[in-house]
């Protein structure tokens, strides 16, 4: 039960699109529940603002964003912009100066969807990741010498600290010691990265000792990907670097239907400052002002906005529309083998929620 300020990025491409169905969904749950309100603020930020400007977002936007309570995010990506400038521009400082050091994306096969593995004996997917969302491989060492010489050199180098390493595995064992399997999968690459990945290895040992009652095991980021196609009903809650974890959650919205509908949190646990939801397709430009973006990506990141905030009834009903509108095969975007446009579906999700009332 709250108010809640809300800051809205579209960004760019379809993220414009789908994200006007979240901010709709929440405001219908906001008609039906009336001890929560929900104060929306849109800033235009992202390529256009970029190709205007010089800059993704203001130099302030960081302060702006701080007085908010949870940021809703579209997509950010254009063309015309190079992916680092959108990604060091605008995603990488909000998560680090927030303190995001978790994305949680959870990936769920629902009933009706046709997965690309249904027929091949998989039935059951129901898997969150917990990727580290500050450090490791996207940090911002390195450098590159001898440029345009036959000389030349890039340097890339993973920080992983045993702060931001021990609170990642920690808030993944959490998240699996609530859940029925309390099962935890720990992905890395340590017989080839010697000093970070068996680092991790020991630390996620270590921290394991705390939860007696977490089932784990611990797979190569390769073995990982070739088993989330062949057997993902193994998997309960996998916890995973941020560059593997970011490859990772591909496959998982691959393997429920469709990259438009993997939902995604990037959280900082203890409210000090904002967390952000965000689908975790991007802005798609071969699809944008088409209409037929499937907004539930975005309708699914903004459940859970609603969990983040305590709002468990209000989450579940959203996730039950989602469920019962894919089920039902009547109102689905082209992705998902539908004709309805992005605005129609998000519609039939208000229209179920307001239903159970
Ligand atoms: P970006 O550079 O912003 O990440 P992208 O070209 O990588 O964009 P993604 O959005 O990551 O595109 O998705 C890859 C493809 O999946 C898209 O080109 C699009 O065809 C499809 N796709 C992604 N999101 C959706 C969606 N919400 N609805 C329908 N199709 C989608
Ligand atoms: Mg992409």
């Amino acid at each position: 039960m709250g108010d809640y300020k809300i800051a809205v990025l579209p960004g760019d491409g379809i993220g414009i699109d789908v994200t006007a169905e979240a901010v709709k969904v929440l405001k219908a749950v906001a008609a039906l529940d009336g001890g929560i309100n929900f104060e929306f603020q849109e800033f235009p930020w992202g390529s256009q603002y970029y190709l205007a400007h010089g800059e993704m977002m203001p130099k302030d936007a960081i302060d702006t964003l701080a007085g908010f309570n949870s940021i809703l995010l579209g997509a950010v990506g254009d063309p015309t912009v190079p992916d680092h400038v959108t990604l060091w521009g605008m995603l990488l400082p909000i998560r680090q100066r927030f303190q995001q050091y978790v994305n949680l994306r959870p990936s769920k096969l629902l009933p009706g969807i046709e997965s690309p593995l249904r027929g091949k004996g998989v039935k059951d997917i129901d898997i969150v990741f917990v990727r580290e969302n500050m450090e490791g491989e996207y940090s911002s060492v390195g450098g590159r010498m001898h440029q345009g010489t036959a000389a030349e050199v890039a340097l890339q180098t993973g920080v992983f600290t045993r702060y931001g390493t021990e609170r990642i595995i920690r808030y993944a064992f959490e998240v699996a010691q609530k859940r029925p399997k309390k099962h935890l999968t720990s992905v890395t690459k340590s017989n080839a990265c010697c000093f970070s990945m068996v680092f991790w290895d020991e630390v996620f040992k270590e921290v394991g000792k705390d939860y007696p009652d977490v089932l784990t095991d611990q797979y190569l980021v390769d073995a990982m990907a070739a088993s989330l196609i062949l057997h993902p009903e193994k998997f309960d809650v996998v916890v995973a670097s941020n560059m593997f974890g970011d490859i990772l959650t591909d496959i998982g919205s691959a393997i429920m239907g469709s990259m438009g509908l993997g939902a995604s949190a990037n959280i900082e646990p203890t409210f000090k400052y904002p967390s952000m939801f965000e689908p975790i397709h991007g802005s798609a430009p071969d699809i944008m002002g088409m209409g037929i973006a499937n907004p539930l990506a975005a309708i699914g990141s903004a459940k859970m906005l609603l969990e983040h905030h305590g709002e468990h009834n209000m989450a579940e009903l959203v996730s039950k529309a989602i469920e019962q509108q894919v089920a039902e095969q009547k109102v689905l975007t082209p992705d998902l083998g539908g004709t309805a446009k992005t605005w129609e579906v998000g519609d039939d999700i208000v229209r179920r929620i307001l239903a159970s009332c």
